[in-house]
């Protein structure tokens, strides 16, 4: 079920709020597009503070584990990243499918190198794939009447249980098998 309850404005408002919050900036001056660790300086400690916020803020699940990672474990060693920790032309089209077609993506490039691609706005699409993901009816009572007080926090209007969304490494796992039943991306390779 699509969250219309939960706006991509508040979305990319809360996540402008929690790199502001993790790394004393003002949330004003952050560009969406840059890179959050080149751009912003934020360290994979700052990260996981970041993404606490938010999943404080939205009553979600983040993502844990890195999208190739994901595609090896279900696809075997190697397929994505090789023995010189460089990507395969697979994973380059992998990313470039989630990410959309944002600069610097290409086969060759180190594993090491993709969290520099992230920006705030990866951030938010991030937030708002687990978001869309809103279940029909409360799991807690049934009832179908979600509401919310704040725009980031959904609750059951009946019983007031927070929604509980899919977490974001089942969703990636999902996805992942999708793409590769749809592109065979992984399969010659
Ligand atoms: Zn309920």
């Amino acid at each position: 079920m699509a969250n219309t309850l939960v706006t991509r404005d508040k979305i990319e408002a809360e996540v402008r709020a929690a790199l502001a919050a993790t790394l004393r900036i003002e949330p004003e001056t952050i560009d969406m597009d840059t890179s959050v660790v080149n751009g912003l300086q934020a360290t994979s400690i700052d990260f996981l503070d970041i993404n606490f916020r938010l999943e404080s803020a939205f009553g979600v699940q983040v993502q844990t584990q890195l999208l190739l990672d994901h595609v090896e474990e279900q696809l075997g060693d190697g397929k994505a990243i090789d023995a010189n920790n460089q990507i395969t032309e697979a994973a380059a089209s992998l990313l470039k499918l989630y990410f959309g077609e944002i600069e610097g993506i290409k086969a060759g490039m180190y594993a090491d190198e993709i969290p520099m691609l992230v920006t705030p706005k990866i951030i938010a699409d991030g937030m708002e794939r687990i978001l869309e993901h809103l279940p029909d009816t409360c799991q807690d009572c049934g009832a179908s009447e979600w509401k919310t007080e704040d725009g980031a926090k959904v609750v059951c209007g009946a019983c007031g249980a927070e929604a509980q969304y899919p977490d974001g490494d089942t969703l990636v796992t999902e996805w992942i098998q999708q793409v590769e039943a749809e592109h065979k991306l992984f399969a010659g390779a």
